[in-house]
């Protein structure tokens, strides 16, 4: 699938933009991706933007240079988190959308309970038809208690929303064989299958001088895209109109496909999981199938029961016992759309596919 595809097929997409790209006068730039944004909301697609950019801009107006301290960090957020929205709006508002801001800490995402209710705030939002714009709320974050970067932050931003798609938006172009700074002639990984040691090493260390992540944080962020079901897109959003570029043919980013490969430590946080949202009954042929280490296909799947979205834990149940947990690849209403299908006919069905599993054996314990 080329990045166009991916995004045109996607339902439900998270943009984060580095402060690479918010510093100087960024006016224009900011508005034609809110207009590539008016015009994914205009096919029906729900959008989110996880905003770099605050304390690059409060150490511009406060004269700050670039202090390693944690206050002058902070104060510097403090004062560019309303400039940073304050541009947004009214690049939003040029488009008709209503911008709305979320400032999260890192318990917000690794906790279930607040988990839920940022969820919560998010669906809504997106339900209003506004744009949430995110980032951590550096004013009040401490050096131990923080996601430092917005890579990392938008991978768990994008599964709070049940995103299809990520797209990391910074001056660079994707994911390179070898440093492209040091080495010129490395070339643009286009598909990168799974994230190991080796692929985390080549990316090195941190990036720009303005932002905190690098490359190595974007990858981290795609390896958590993929564990729950959401392909990633590292691009370029250097030129205006960032998205409209990614649509256009020829168009180069690194893409990880959605698809995981998690480790034994990911199935027990799965196993572990106090809130299961909601359950699958399953038929005999599908439980024998599981016992022998298959994944759930739609296709044995007979009842479907509460309120969750790609990425959240299941309970599975065959004649009313449970058998097992895993985080579904579909949401609720996708999934009782395709109970009983055979996977072939997924696509056909919802107009998309998310994988041929419902739950993926490899997101999946039996308990
Ligand atoms: N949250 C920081 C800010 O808004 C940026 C973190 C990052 O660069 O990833 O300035």
């Amino acid at each position: 699938m080329t990045p166009s595809q991916l995004v045109s097929n996607a339902q439900c997409i998270a943009i984060k933009v580095g402060s690479s790209l918010l510093t100087g006068d960024r006016t224009a730039w900011m508005g034609s991706l809110a207009a590539d944004i008016a015009a994914l909301r205009a096919e029906g697609k729900t959008v989110l933007l996880v905003s770099s950019g605050a304390v690059a801009l409060g150490r511009q107006r406060l004269g700050l240079r670039g202090s390693p301290r944690l206050a002058a960090k902070q104060a510097a957020a403090a004062t560019g988190q309303p400039l940073l929205m304050a541009a947004w709006n009214a690049a939003f508002a040029a488009h008709g959308l209503t911008a709305a801001q979320l400032l999260l800490t890192i318990g917000d995402t690794e906790a279930r309970r607040r988990w839920l209710n940022a969820r919560a705030t998010i669906e809504t939002l997106l339900g209003l038809g506004v744009v949430p714009v995110v980032n951590e709320n550096d004013s009040v974050a401490t050096e131990e208690l923080r996601y430092g970067d917005n890579d990392r932050l938008s991978a768990r931003v994008a599964q709070l929303a049940g995103a299809d798609v990520l797209v990391l938006l910074s001056d660079v172009d994707g994911f390179y064989e070898r440093d492209p700074v040091a080495d010129p002639s490395a070339a643009l990984i286009d598909r990168l299958e799974a994230i190991g040691t080796d692929e985390l090493a080549a990316a090195g260390g941190a990036g720009t001088a303005v932002g905190t992540g690098g490359m190595r944080t974007k990858l981290e962020a795609a390896r958590i895209a993929q564990g729950f079901g959401c392909a990633t897109l590292i691009a370029s959003g250097v030129h205006d109109h960032p998205l409209a570029r990614l649509r256009a043919d020829g168009a180069r980013a690194t893409l990880v496909p959605a698809r995981g490969s998690p480790a034994s430590a990911y199935k027990q946080w799965i196993a572990g999981t106090l809130a299961p949202l909601g359950q699958l009954g399953i038929d005999r042929g599908a439980a024998d199938a599981l016992g022998r280490g298959s994944s759930l296909l739609p296709s044995g799947v007979r009842s479907i029961e509460g309120e969750f979205v790609p990425g959240d834990c299941v309970r599975i149940l065959c004649d009313g016992r449970e058998l097992g947990r895993g985080l579904a690849r579909y949401g609720a209403r996708e999934a009782s759309v395709i109970a009983g299908l055979r996977a072939t006919d997924i696509a056909g069905r919802l107009g998309y596919s998310r994988g041929d599993e419902l739950i993926h054996r490899d997101d999946l314990v039996l308990t």
